[in-house]
């Protein structure tokens, strides 16, 4: 089963209709603003654990829902 996202206006809807919304933070040490938005745009934390989202609901009501999910079990924590 596919990893399913509680929004709080639609329900439970699954993860096919979200976009993920991390916006990564970029080393201070990198100045050239090419290369931060490269990094803004692919680098990506993927923590192990409990972590905290952001995801909007594209395919539903175009809003945006916080998520604390469990990365290790793709499990919904709140
Ligand atoms: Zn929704």
């Amino acid at each position: 089963m596919s990893l399913v996202i509680p929004c709080p206006n639609c329900g439970s809807r699954p993860v096919e209709e979200f976009v993920y919304g991390e916006v990564p933070l970029v080393p201070e040490s990198i100045t050239d603003p090419d290369a931060r938005d490269l990094d803004r745009a692919f680098m990506h934390g993927n923590p192990e654990g409990p972590v905290v989202e952001r995801w909007f609901h594209a395919a539903g009501c175009r809003r945006w829902t916080t998520v604390r999910r469990d990365t290790r079990t793709d499990q919904v924590l709140g």
